[in-house]
């Protein structure tokens, strides 16, 4: 199956369903999303086609292999999974995306250790609460370097 028909499945099932199926694992924030608000390209752009068969799993009950390129994302500075749609480029007007798995909002620093004001907290904040707040439902829903 390709991510165009993984997508229209996923979307056909989630429209018809409601909440009967909990997404909230696979879909970030899922509660806070109405259904009309509902965008499915932008809420799996660089997903893994892994996470993608995965889910259609979890929601259908049948396994299918999903294929297909992934949408090139960046790397996020704190989790180090691609999941940012642009780079921090303060010249080119471009960053302050906040990275859907860890949260962390990329602006612009490198050193672990410093707090940051935007997210208050560091990085190393950030990497921690991961540690803690570990969602099994995503480890292969990002790519990595
Ligand atoms: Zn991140």
């Amino acid at each position: 199956m390709s991510r165009k028909d993984a997508y229209k499945l996923i979307e056909k099932v989630h429209s018809y369903t409601n909440k009967e199926i909990d997404f909230s694992n696979y879909i970030k924030e899922y509660q806070e999303i109405e259904q009309e608000e509902f965008d499915i390209e932008y809420e799996f752009l660089g997903v893994s086609n892994g996470f993608l068969s995965e889910l259609i799993y979890a929601i259908t009950g049948y396994k299918v292999e999903v294929y297909g390129e992934v949408e090139e994302l960046f790397t996020c500075p704190c989790c180090g999974y691609k999941t940012l749609t642009e780079p921090f480029n303060p010249k080119e007007g471009t960053g302050y995306d906040i990275c859907p798995y860890c949260n962390w909002e990329d602006d612009g620093t490198t050193d672990i250790q410093s707090y940051c004001a935007i997210n208050k907290g560091s990085m190393l904040d950030y990497r921690n609460k991961l540690r803690l707040n570990f969602n099994k439902y995503y480890t292969n829903k990002w790519l990595k370097n």
